[in-house]
Parts: structure tokens; sequence; C-alpha cells
């Protein structure tokens, strides 16, 4: 069952979307070579809750912490532990809050220290491709055609698309129906409508698209243990235009003072 949101609640997602951009705004301030996940997880949370909020990972399906913190060829739902940082890793950030009763959802990829032309254009095409499969949901358009942009943009790339993660609606619930994967065929799957809410998180791999599941149960790597990117926006489906809800801004505005790598 897809539950279409009216304005009032999708301005309680942007709320909930809002706080996770400034939390993620938060860990682009401590991202460096030396930090450990575990340091950043803990200022994420105290952020969150200092703002209202409810890190909506902590506890979800037994999940130990706020964040998922997957470097390397860590795809997602990598677990914040006291490895440090050096420089060269490549770490995608998911966050989650519960505010008010709706949830925000959004992820980015961090570099940190200096990483190889190699990653910056893994994380630049990643990055781009989210923008593109935006770029198309739009009302009228099939759920689909925001797959097919995502998985074609990264294909033509040499890119491979993680099949057993997706992207999803979100609301009331941190993962709603329907799914939305990052790969699929035009101009099939739901049509699209105002007050539609998703997520959308393109999880692109340099090799293989292949992933293997770790034994902590969570986290989800890479078969051939090459780097994977993943950002994510939620958004919301208007009356003739796509409308992001969370936001890069907070992350890039600090990145930019560090002279730190923006794709
Ligand atoms: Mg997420
Ligand atoms: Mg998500």
């Amino acid at each position: 069952m897809i539950y279409y949101k009216t304005a009032e609640e999708i301005e309680r997602i942007r709320d909930s979307s809002l706080l996770v951009a400034r939390t993620l705004g938060e860990v682009a301030k401590h991202i460096e070579p030396g930090v450990t996940s575990l340091q950043l997880d803990k200022i994420a949370e105290e952020f969150i809750r200092d703002h209202g909020g409810v890190p909506a990972f902590k506890g979800y399906g037994g999940f130990p912490n706020s964040l998922c913190m997957s470097p390397n060829e860590q795809v997602v739902h990598g677990i914040p532990n006291n490895v440090p940082y050096v420089s060269g890793d490549l770490i995608s950030v998911d966050c989650g809050v519960l505010k008010d009763g709706f949830y925000g959802d959004s992820a980015y990829t961090f570099a940190v220290g200096e990483v190889t032309e190699e990653i910056k254009q893994l994380m630049k095409v990643t990055k781009e491709s989210l923008y593109r499969g935006i770029g198309v949901a739009l009302p009228g358009k099939r759920l689909h055609d925001i797959s097919y942009e995502i998985q074609t943009y990264c294909e033509k790339h040499g890119y491979s698309v993680v099949r057993e993660l997706v992207g999803h609606g979100i609301g009331r619930n941190l993962h709603e129906s329907p799914e939305v994967p990052n790969f699929g065929k035009r101009g099939s799957g739901l049509k699209l409508q105002e007050g539609l809410v998703i997520a959308i998180e393109p999880m692109i791999n340099m090799g293989t698209r292949n992933v293997v599941h770790g034994k902590d149960g969570w986290t989800i790597r890479t078969a051939d243990g090459k780097p994977s990117a993943h950002f994510e926006h939620t958004i919301a489906i208007q009356k003739d235009k796509a409308e992001i809800l969370s936001s890069f801004e907070y992350v890039e505005e600090v990145l930019k003072e560090r002279n730190a790598l923006i794709v």
C-alpha cells in the first residue's frame, strides 16, 4: 500500500530531512584521517537529539548505531567501529531521523584526505546519477524511468548497479512502498503522482555488481572488494516537479570551507 502525502505531511518530512542534512554537515566538519566512525556516530546522535529528533537507524531491526558508515568496499549498512580512517578512504555515511512522527533519510559519500582519480570519478558519477534520476521523477512518468536513468548513466561510465538494495517510499515509516530500484525498464512501474515521497539512493560499484553479506548480519560488501559509492535524497513528487526535501548544501558548505573534495 502506498501512502500519498498531504502538503502538511511533506513539510514534516522536509523538517526531518533537513535535520538529516544538517547532521551530515556535522559529520563533514569532523571526517578526516585519524577519526573513527564511532566518534562520528556519537557526534551525529548528539546533534540529532539536541535538535528534537531521534536517530532512525538506532535499534531499527537491531542496528546498533545512529549512522551507517560504510568504508571503501562496503556498500551500505556498515556498523561504526574503532578503526581510524586513513587518507584515501571512501566513506558512505547514511543517516535517518524521526521527528514529529515523520522520517527523513539521506546519504553522502565522503573522501578522506586524498583519494585516487578513479575513486573521485566513481563518486562523481554516482552523485550525478542521483540527480539524473530525480530529474525524471515527474508526475506522469513511471517509477522505473528513475531506475532506468540511474542504471544507464552509471553503466555508460563502466560501473555496475547493486541489485539487492533499493530506494523506498518514506513518511510515517522509514521504509514504505514502493521500492525504488536503481535498475529497470523505462516506461514501467508505478505511475508517479503528486504526494509520492521516496528516497532515491544509487549504490554504485566500481567492479562487479555482486555483493556479499557480512557475518555481523548488516554489512554489505562488494564481492570483488572494489569500492562502492552511495548518495541519497528524500524527494517529493509535486504537481509539476520533483522537490528535494533533504539537502547536500550543509555538507558542501563545510567541505568547501575545509578545502575538501566536492565531486
Ligand atoms: Mg539512507
Ligand atoms: Mg534509504
